[in-house]
């Protein structure tokens, strides 16, 4: 495993890193000791880099991993909140419940185009957080590439966290669809102006799984991109990231996804109503929230509502 300096941050991270909601609540809900064995085999494998969020409710999996460990992995939270108290009390949750003094780094979770003014409260907490050495670095997760461009101006934030694939599946710009190219563009100048870039959806939220190697090979040749953040379910993701790496995958291989299921992303979902039209099975509704949800017992996995999403909240776990 290679390790890069984030930025102009200080921070050195693994040139993968951990993303830690599939194991959690929210995908396969996994009991404490057995998600918390999957993050501990890959930093044992040389990954040193988390990616959590108070939304995925992930922290205890990463606390009991590294209970009585001598790892000390740089870990990534990020709170959808957009007032300074709630992010106070986002920052707060995750110290407490990771039993750690310092957040590495702590971002606005999925900012969306226009959306920075709203959240300047929460943005105003990260610096003073930064400021008093209670987080080291601040920035945003987003899907948008006007946004990602955007942070390239902002001296005040540290890393960027934009979405990015070859197929450029779920990269936003504005109200409408971005290309690959347009959003490498944005990343090349976060990455210019001594932004630390990681990336996720490499698989395009499990949309490109069945290409894995394409999809690695593209995120991991870019030098504009830090790390490359993926989302590990089970002990065999981690075991086939390392055979790529390591050059020891076989070039026809593709992971088996024919035992993934689908989940709507509720960070994600802007409620449109598109994937409840396109699913001819029925089996995707609202819910309480006026989100879209699936219903495991119905969905056919076919993969339809996914490529219709205009965000990308719908993936293949
Ligand atoms: S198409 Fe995407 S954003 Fe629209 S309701 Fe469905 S999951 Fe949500
Ligand atoms: S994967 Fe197919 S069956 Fe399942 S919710 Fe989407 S469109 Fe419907």
């Amino acid at each position: 495993m290679k390790y890069e300096i984030l930025g102009k941050s200080n921070i050195k991270v693994s040139r993968v890193g951990m993303g830690v909601l599939p194991i959690g609540p929210n995908q396969r809900a996994l009991p404490l000791d057995e998600g918390a064995s999957i993050i501990r085999y890959a930093l044992d494998r040389g990954i040193s880099f988390l990616d959590t969020a108070q939304y995925y409710k992930t922290y205890p999996y990463i606390r009991e991993a590294l209970k009585g460990s001598c790892y000390e992995p740089v870990i990534s939270s990020k709170s959808l909140c957009v007032d300074y108290s709630s992010m106070e009390a986002a920052i707060d949750e995750a110290r407490k419940s990771l039993n750690r003094d310092v957040i590495d780094i702590f971002l606005l979770h999925e900012l969306r185009c226009g959306q920075f003014e709203e959240r300047q409260g929460a943005w105003d907490c990260l610096q003073d957080a930064k400021a008093k050495g209670i987080i080291r670095a601040c920035g945003i997760s987003t899907h948008d590439l006007l946004v990602t461009s955007e942070m390239a101006d902002v001296p005040e934030c540290d890393v960027v966290f934009p979405l990015i694939n070859y197929a450029g599946l779920g990269v936003r710009k504005g109200n409408g669809p971005g290309t690959a190219d347009e959003m490498i563009e944005s990343i090349s100048r976060c990455h210019a102006s001594g932004k630390g870039v990681f990336s996720m959806k490499a698989f395009g939220g499990g949309n490109l799984t069945a290409n894995y190697q394409k999809a690695l090979k593209y995120v991991l040749e870019k030098q504009e991109i830090d790390s490359v953040m993926i989302g590990f379910g089970e002990i065999k993701d981690i075991d086939d990231l390392f055979d790529y790496i390591d050059g020891r995958m076989s070039p026809d291989y593709n992971p088996d996804v024919s035992q993934k299921k689908m989940c709507i992303e509720q960070s994600d979902c802007e409620g449109c109503g598109t994937c409840l039209k396109i699913c001819e099975s029925e089996a995707i509704f609202y819910n309480e929230n006026g989100l879209a949800q699936i219903d495991e017992g119905k969905c056919l996995t076919c993969g339809y509502c996914a490529a219709a999403c205009p965000v990308r909240a719908i993936i293949m776990y």
